[in-house]
């Protein structure tokens, strides 16, 4: 099932009903109805849906590609690590793991509820949106999804409608190995976005910009409904001179020019002292032919400028300071060449907003401690590098600093693991997902006591009239705890 926001066309006549108002009622009744059913509560449902999700990966996977490569020229190879693959990689963990998870928590209880059973209890919230970018635009779809499955949910998916490609294989052919009853698929852009946003939903997943994302959040506090937003913005690399500098370049340049640096976690600029900078170019340089060859315009492992608007910003940024490396565009296939800038000042907006193109700059810092201050004068990130061969630096580093993630000597793995929480902190976002964590941002933790409707000779001590006996006894009671497991329910 897919909707999309109507306009009214003309004048009305008498016998025509009135305009639907909210065009996405209906739907979230549908979805609504179903999850209060409980359909989606049992763990046989959410395998076979898992495994949907699955079957839907292994089938389509030409689809995909030629999707991706559609929308972004995106290399086969990338497509595969960044998107196919890591998906492929989420829902077999879930369903390898999906029973434990689903499991109540028994918790630790005093000697007052120490007969009674103590749990916590991972629920699905209800119906929940997920809203979605267009840099990986079947990754940061399904990744969310199969966390808000596996928990549970019933799901309004909004892709991107700038990734067109991917929006029609979401929308069209993923409903054909899901139950159509418990997840959807809206098309559309800010103003159907806007619309949907309008309608209560129980929890909302966003990625995107701080821009959308306070959008987003504001609309989301009209029903004080929870959300998680996935946000972006600049992630500084911090360059020591104590580095071996081929391959800081080699890492650096390729974890900045993948997906042609449409990656909300690529180093968006290098901070080193002006000597590194010399011997740091020549090495950016060498990594950039050996990648891509010597006109990168040819390489078929280099991905294009999504659209026009993007292309064009792109473009602009450009002129900021000097293209030391790269500099060429094409706007007819919006080939933006794999760029290096130096001698950018702190007012270009190359150094103002988030890139998200495959643009370098590097701005020169004397010390660590100035790249320190630098990186906390500005929003936090939501992925911050380290370089350097001596661990005290890249662990100062840390140690100074605050963002979502963080790369010693390396570039985004981290977002290859399963097994670490992502997501922004302050400006770039709050909550996480990936693995586990996926899971646990689409449940709520309710916190259940069970206790016998009887041995009220147990509970009469809590009870006015007050005594100075009883109420140190209660007191007892609530400081103490047995050493070992007991319950009588
Ligand atoms: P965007 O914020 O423009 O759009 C994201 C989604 O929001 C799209 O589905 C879009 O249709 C929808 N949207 C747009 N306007 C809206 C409105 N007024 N109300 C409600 N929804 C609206 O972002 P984008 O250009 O698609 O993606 C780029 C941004 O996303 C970058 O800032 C990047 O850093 C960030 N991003 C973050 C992550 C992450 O994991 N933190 C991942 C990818 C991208």
């Amino acid at each position: 099932m897919s909707g999309k926001g109507e306009k009214s066309s003309g004048r009305k006549s008498n016998l025509e009903p009135e305009p639907q108002v909210n065009p996405y009622a209906d739907i979230l009744t549908c979805l609504r109805d179903a999850f209060n059913s409980g359909r989606t509560r049992p763990a046989e449902f959410r395998v076979s849906q898992l495994c949907g999700l699955s079957r839907f990966l292994k089938e389509n996977r030409k689809l995909l590609l030629d999707a991706l490569t559609q929308d972004l020229n995106k290399p086969a190879s990338e497509a595969d690590i960044s998107e196919i693959v890591l998906c492929e990689g989420e829902v077999k963990l879930a369903l390898n793991n999906l029973h434990t998870w689903m499991k109540d928590e028994q918790v630790e209880k005093n000697l007052a509820t120490q007969m009674d059973s103590a749990f916590i209890r991972k629920e699905p919230y209800g119906v929940a949106l997920i809203i979605a970018p267009w840099n990986y635009p079947l990754n940061l779809v399904l990744v969310p999804l199969v966390g808000a499955i596996a928990a549970g949910n019933c799901v309004v998916l909004k892709p991107s409608e700038i990734s067109k490609g991917m929006e029609k294989v979401i929308a069209e052919v993923l409903p054909q190995y899901l139950d159509k009853n418990c997840f959807t698929t809206v098309v559309g852009g800010p103003q159907e976005a806007t619309i949907l946003l309008k309608n209560k939903f129980d929890y909302i997943f966003f990625t995107g910009s701080p821009r959308v994302g306070q959008i987003v959040m504001s609309a989301a506090s009209k029903h004080l409904t929870p959300l998680t937003l996935e946000l972006g913005g600049k992630n500084p690399c911090y360059v020591d001179d104590n580095c071996d500098l081929q391959n800081v370049a080699n890492r650096v340049a390729w974890f900045r020019f993948l997906n042609a640096g449409q990656t909300c976690v690529a180093p968006d600029y290098v901070l080193c002292s002006r000597e590194t900078q010399e011997k740091l170019l020549p090495a950016l340089q060498r990594a950039v032919t050996q990648f891509y060859g010597q006109d990168p315009q040819n390489s078929p492992d280099l991905a294009r400028i999504i659209n026009d608007k993007h292309f064009h910003r792109l473009q602009g940024l450009l002129g900021n300071g000097r293209a030391a490396i790269g500099g060429q565009s094409d706007e007819q296939e919006r080939y933006i060449a794999p760029t290096v800038l130096v001698d950018v000042k702190e007012t270009d907006p190359v150094m103002q907003e988030e890139i998200f193109g495959p643009i370098l700059p590097i701005f020169n810092v004397q010390s660590i401690d100035e790249a320190i201050a630098f990186i906390r004068k500005r929003e936090k990130p939501l992925a911050l590098y380290a370089f350097s061969n001596d661990s005290k630096v890249v662990n100062k580093v840390l140690d100074q600093t605050s963002s979502g993630s963080f790369g010693g000597n390396d570039g985004f793995m981290f977002m290859t693991m399963t097994s670490m929480p992502f997501g922004g902190v302050g400006h770039s976002g709050m909550g996480t997902y990936h693995g586990k964590f996926t899971f646990d941002t689409f449940s709520h933790r309710r916190g259940c006591l069970l206790s016998s409707p009887h041995l009220e000779m147990f509970k009469k001590i809590r009870y006015p009239p007050y005594s100075p006996r009883h109420r140190k006894l209660m007191v007892w009671l609530l400081e103490h705890k047995l050493g070992f497991p007991c319950s009588i329910l």
